[in-house]
């Protein structure tokens, strides 16, 4: 018999540069071709989730909201593309603008308002959804879209510790216990 997973995880960040810590740690589990969906309103903390995933991936360059572009691209150990829909009138406006194209199946990218695609969104896909404002701890929601994105929940750290991405310790989750009975 197959363990169940728990289908999400959900962490508590306090500031800014725990949720990169947090984002930092999950970019161990990238693979090309991989999808992640930032969901939350404005100011919640999709660039910083977007900035901390893209040091773990071991880009130096400063990652910044591509407001003014429908795509921005970095080379890390995996290329990062980080796409931001806040300008976009609808779904069918990003599809003709290319959002998804060849050269991402060889690295990750990462959407900030990706609920503005609806069901033109693949459904094979990580989604964070991130709760909270101003100086409020957020609330941070990992999950999968699907099973193969079900590596990024063993990333979690049970403790984010408030570091620098690029130095990051993290405090692995503890392995999940067998059910009983196996
Ligand atoms: P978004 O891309 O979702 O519009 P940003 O990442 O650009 O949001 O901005 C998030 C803002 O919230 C930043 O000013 C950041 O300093 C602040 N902030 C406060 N606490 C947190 C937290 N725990 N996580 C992320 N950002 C936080
Ligand atoms: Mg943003």
């Amino acid at each position: 018999m197959i363990a169940t997973q728990s289908l999400e995880r959900i962490v508590v960040t306090r500031d800014p540069a725990q949720t990169r810590a947090l984002a930092a740690a999950l970019a161990a589990a990238a693979r090309p071709g991989d999808l992640i969906s930032l969901i939350g309103d404005l100011g919640a903390g999709k660039t910083q989730f977007a900035k901390g995933f893209g040091a773990g991936l071991g880009i130096t360059d400063t990652i910044v909201s591509p407001s003014f572009v429908l795509m921005a691209e970095y080379r890390g150990r995996l290329p990062l593309f980080h796409v931001d829909l806040y300008r976009l009138a609808d779904a069918a406006e990003a599809l003709a603008g290319g959002l998804i194209d060849e050269r991402q199946a060889e690295g990750v990218t990462i959407v900030e308002w990706a609920e503005r695609l609806a069901d033109a969104m693949p459904a094979e896909r990580l989604d964070v959804l991130i709760d909270g404002a101003g100086d409020d701890p957020r609330r941070i929601t990992i999950r999968p879209g699907e099973a193969g994105y079900a590596r990024y929940l063993e990333r979690v750290p049970a403790v984010v510790e408030k570091a620098d991405p690029r130095v990051i310790r993290v405090t692995r989750a503890p392995e999940p216990t067998p059910e009983a009975g196996r």
